[in-house]
Order: C-alpha cells, then sequence, then structure tokens
C-alpha cells in the first residue's frame, strides 16, 4: 500500500470509531451506516480542483481541505438536514509532498471533528498531474420536510445569514500575495450554516433555501428558476463583510457576485428572528411574480440584476 493510502487509511479509521453513525467503515467493501427511523436520506458532491477552486501558491493546504468539507456539509445545511458521514476520494500526483497531503487531512478533520461528522469512507489514487478531491456527504431529514429551492412564492421576503463578499475580498489579498490577517477568517475558515438550516427547518420558515457557494447573484437565480418567480433585492440592504481593522465594508460587487461564503439564503412568508444560532439574519428583498431579477440602488432606480456566476478563477489561468 503507498504512503498515501496508508495514511488515508488511518485518518478513516480513527474518524470513524467514533461516530454513532458508523457501524462498518473503512476495512470493508461499502460503510455501513445506521440511518434514523422515519427519515429520508440527503446525498451531495462537490469537487475541489487544483487551479479551478484553488491555486497551491495562494491557498494553504488546510483551508482547501477545511472548505473542501464545508462545501458538502453546506449543502445538507442548505436543505435543513443533519449529516451522517463524509466520504473523500483524493488524487494526488506525485509531485505533491506528503505535507501537503498531510496539512489537507488535518484542515477536513478538524472541521470533521468540530461538526462531528465522521469521514466514513475513501479512495486515493495517483492524479497524472495536480490535485483533485471530491467530497461526498450524506445526511438526513424527517420525511418530506427537505427545504427546496422550489418553493419559493411571490411577496416571500429574501433573507440571507451572516455578511457577504468576504471570501472574494480575501482571495484578491491571496492573489496579490498579501498576508490576510484574522479578520479574513470566514474565509480562512467558511464555517457550514447547519444549526441555522436545522432550525429554521424545525419551524416550517423557509419556503426556499439555498447555499451560497456560487454568489448571490447566481444562487439567487437558482432559486428564482426553480420556484418559477423573479426577485427584487435591495442593494443598501445586502450585509457586506466588515474586516475588522478596516473600517469599510467590501465592495457591493464583491457581496453581490463573489463566492465560497457559504452563508444561507431563503425565502420565507413568516417572521422571522433578527439572530438565529447567534448569527445575524437579514432581510435583503422580495420574492415577485415577474420572472426577472432587480436590484433597487441606492437611487431608489430598479436596474436589471443578472447572475455573473463567480467563475473561480478559471479564467484567469
Ligand atoms: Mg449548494
Amino acid at each position: 500500500v503507498p504512503l498515501r493510502e496508508k495514511n488515508l487509511i488511518s485518518h478513516i479509521r480513527r474518524s470513524a470509531r467514533r461516530s454513532k453513525a458508523v457501524l462498518t467503515g473503512i476495512g470493508d467493501d461499502c460503510a455501513v451506516l445506521r440511518f434514523p427511523p422515519g427519515h429520508e436520506l440527503l446525498v451531495t458532491t462537490d469537487f475541489s480542483i487544483e487551479n479551478i477552486h484553488f491555486r497551491r501558491a495562494w491557498h494553504p493546504p488546510e483551508l482547501v481541505g477545511w472548505r473542501c468539507l464545508t462545501r458538502g456539509l453546506s449543502d445538507i445545511a442548505a436543505m435543513g438536514g443533519e449529516p451522517l458521514a463524509a466520504f473523500l476520494s483524493l488524487a494526488v500526483a506525485s509531485d505533491v509532498p506528503q505535507t501537503w497531503v498531510n496539512r489537507f487531512f488535518n484542515g477536513l478533520l478538524t472541521l470533521a471533528n468540530k461538526f462531528k461528522v465522521p469521514l466514513a469512507g475513501g479512495d486515493t489514487a495517483q492524479s497524472p498531474s495536480g490535485i483533485q478531491a471530491d467530497i461526498v456527504v450524506v445526511g438526513s431529514v424527517p420525511k418530506g420536510r427537505a427545504v427546496l429551492r422550489s418553493g419559493a412564492k411571490a411577496g416571500d421576503q429574501i433573507y440571507v445569514t451572516g455578511a457577504l463578499g468576504g471570501a472574494a475580498a480575501t482571495l484578491g489579498l491571496l492573489m496579490e500575495g498579501k498576508r490576510v490577517g484574522k479578520a479574513y477568517s470566514p474565509y480562512l475558515r467558511p464555517l457550514p450554516r447547519l444549526a441555522i438550516g436545522q432550525w429554521l427547518r424545525r419551524r416550517a420558515i423557509p419556503s426556499a433555501m439555498i447555499d451560497l457557494s456560487d454568489g448571490l447573484s447566481t444562487d439567487l437565480a437558482h432559486i428564482c428558476q426553480e420556484s418559477h418567480a423573479g426577485a427584487e433585492i435591495d442593494a443598501a440592504a445586502i450585509p457586506r463583510q466588515r474586516p475588522a481593522r478596516d473600517k469599510k465594508p467590501v465592495a457591493l460587487d464583491l457581496a453581490l457576485n463573489g463566492g465560497d461564503d457559504y452563508e444561507l439564503l431563503f425565502t420565507s412568508a413568516s417572521s422571522v428572528p433578527s439572530k438565529i444560532a447567534g448569527v445575524q439574519v437579514t432581510r435583503i428583498g422580495l420574492i415577485t411574480r415577474s420572472k426577472d431579477m432587480r436590484l433597487l440602488a441606492a437611487d431608489g432606480q430598479p436596474r436589471p440584476f443578472k447572475a455573473a456566476g463567480w467563475e473561480h478563477f478559471a479564467q484567469s489561468s
């Protein structure tokens, strides 16, 4: 067994031993999971590919590992679900040092431990070039209660958790080769909003929900498309990340279009508290009958609001 495979196996053995959901983890052909009765299964899979989702020169390996799992857990949060176990397939080229792989696992497993999600299986392979990681997270939600993207109705209010644009602002610093201070920790350690997603689902508050992985404009467009509705967003209401040292909030464009924030966006006809699980929740607009998206600028004039997708940095390579 090559060193890296042994390494993965030992990580999985240690991680899965502590979990009640995992009956059999590594050492058999499949993991055997215990599933809560009266629930439905949630499954999500997300790639983290070098030079698409991260750059080795810019992103510390711990961040890449942490964010790899965040992407999966955040999808479970967006359904109002509870994660049961994670599975990782990792392909690494021969020129990638073992320390990179170890630090990647440190980041991923620190987050896994924080949310008590066992890494219950995986596979490793030698990649012809670069690093490719695919995370699968399985979770559960009470039968018929998964919060979908398709339930938004005209007249529902639109809410977001936390503040937006911090990840894109931090990426800008990393690209310029600047040091990234603690103020930007939301990007370095984005936390999946699992507690908020479950809190909302238990009270049947959201009519639709999505996690902000690709940016507000793109992810809101997904809600509109699946719900056959439109949206009007108030630019002044959007909570922008405000790094502590720098009093100015990040640029509006970063909050509108920057990805990797992993906050939740949801719609609701019910009243919504301004804080859930210690996190600020902000009303940013309204679901409309017309199918397009509009942005109310500072002058009060509505402008067309288009999905300006977070292309990661595929195009800058
Ligand atoms: Mg998602």
